[in-house]
């Protein structure tokens, strides 16, 4: 088995990912997160946001909906450009993201330009194939009491997007906290949500779904300033992915992205890329998006995004600059980091090193022995002592001792405590080390 797929399977094994709808067989490109997931996951979006918004003075958070106005997706481009390139391989009638599976091509390539890289048919190895279409990756609903088969006119006027980008919500909100706030320049707009890609393809596992969680921010400048605006947020990003959740500098390489493979709207955009099991893939991206956003808007809406400065009276619109990260995406990251196999009393042990202020429980409190209810009941004592204090942690009763730190290894437990015969004596407990498997002495009132 690959290290990615060792990972999958402690996901599905441990209760952190499960496949989507898996009791029906199945859903392509969706995900459950079970409940040791959504301990981590929520860990790592609360440390993001008290990093980026609670513990600055320029930051405020939004939380827009998901169905949004159509007229957003005109103004944004959506509606006219995100879109992939679709083949289709006449043999075998599979369909695959042109730009994915021949070499060198961007997302812009022709038909033409295709058939020159004599690109193989990846399920079924022939070379026959039909012209390339623009697919969008929008999901199409309809909004109201309308019966879509009964009226195509009708339904055609009540279609709705699920929004394929979260930025979009904050964008539109942007007067709305002007005209509340009054907020000086430069300041920054965040959001946590959810968003949907209709992938041709989806794979890599939570890599790349249809329906993946986004941390956004838009963070607004005077339009002279955006290269030391620019370089202040790229370190924060750094600041962030290397000590508030712990991923190894090393593994995290950003990649300048050329002016021609660019959004035409971006002056400047960097993709800071993850070396994850299966190779290099994007984490986040930082993009220099000037004014393109509010001005779009300016002109869909008919609203004036203009911005007034308090001391100089100069009117002017924000430019912005955008660091954008998939929570799945960090999720992946950081289980990468932190899945480790290694070897103790001579048998193979597998153990998640997450930081402590992400593992989904600090401690794991359990009695030697299950069948003596002086210990027990002892046991109990520490753990709503300690539960209440610390909140995430865990009672385990299960087996022996050693499958039980097999078992919190697995999850990513730091620190076992365990009550024995000595703990009546003395009120001490062993507390055991996830990462170094040492055991100490500690009193419970230490703890
Ligand atoms: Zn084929």
């Amino acid at each position: 088995m690959s290290k990615l797929e060792d990972i999958v399977s402690l996901c599905k094994r441990r209760g952190f990912v499960f496949p989507g709808s898996d009791i029906y067989g199945g859903f392509a490109g969706t995900w459950d997160f079970g409940p040791l997931g959504v301990k981590l996951k929520k860990k790592m979006m609360d440390a993001w946001w008290n990093f980026f918004v609670e513990e600055r003075d320029d930051m405020y958070g939004v939380d827009a909906a998901i169905l949004m106005n159509p007229r957003t997706w005109e103004a944004s481009g959506h509606t006219a450009t995100f879109a992939d390139p679709l083949v289709e391989c006449k043999e075998c009638k599979s369909r695959f993201r042109a730009d994915k599976i021949a070499e060198g091509v961007s997302e812009s390539v022709t038909t033409e330009e295709f058939l020159a890289t004599h690109t193989k048919c990846p399920v079924c190895s022939k070379e026959n194939w039909g012209p390339i279409r623009k697919f969008n990756m929008m999901f199409l609903t309809h909004v109201g009491a309308v019966l879509p088969d009964d009226d195509r006119e009708l339904a055609d006027k009540n279609i709705a997007y699920l929004r394929p980008e979260t930025a979009q919500g904050i964008f539109t909100n942007y007067k709305n906290v002007v005209d509340t706030f009054y907020p000086d320049l430069p300041f920054g707009l965040a959001q946590q949500g959810k968003a949907f890609r209709n992938e041709i393809s989806p794979r890599d596992f939570i890599l790349r779904d249809r329906e993946c969680g986004q941390m956004e921010i838009e963070y607004f400048v005077r339009p002279e300033t955006w290269e030391d605006e620019f370089e202040k947020v790229r370190s924060l990003q750094h600041e962030f992915l290397e000590k508030i959740v712990g991923l190894p500098s090393e593994s995290i390489h950003e990649y300048e992205v050329p002016e021609g493979d660019r959004a035409h709207y971006s002056k400047r955009t960097i993709d800071f890329m993850f070396d994850y099991p299966n190779g290099e893939e994007e984490l986040m991206g930082l993009a220099y998006r000037t004014d393109f956003d509010l001005s779009n808007i300016a002109r869909e809406s008919g609203k004036s995004m203009d911005y007034r400065d308090k001391n100089t009276g100069e009117v002017f619109v924000p430019h912005v600059i955008e660091p954008s990260i998939g929570v799945e995406r960090l999720f992946l990251a950081i289980l990468s980091a932190a899945y480790v196999e290694d070897e103790v009393g001579g048998g193979k042990r597998v153990v998640l090193k997450l930081p402590e202020n992400l593992a989904p429980y600090k401690f794991c409190v359990s009695s030697l022995l299950k069948n003596k209810s002086e210990l027990v009941e002892k046991a109990r004592t520490v753990y709503n002592a300690l539960k209440s204090k610390y909140g995430d942690v865990t009672w385990d009763d299960s087996g022996n001792i050693g499958k039980r730190y097999r078992k919190q290894d697995e999850i990513g437990t730091p620190k076992c405590v365990v009550v024995d015969f000595d703990t009546l004596e003395d009120d001490s407990v062993t507390v055991r080390d996830r990462d170094t498997t040492e055991q100490v002495r500690v009193k419970i009132s230490e703890l």
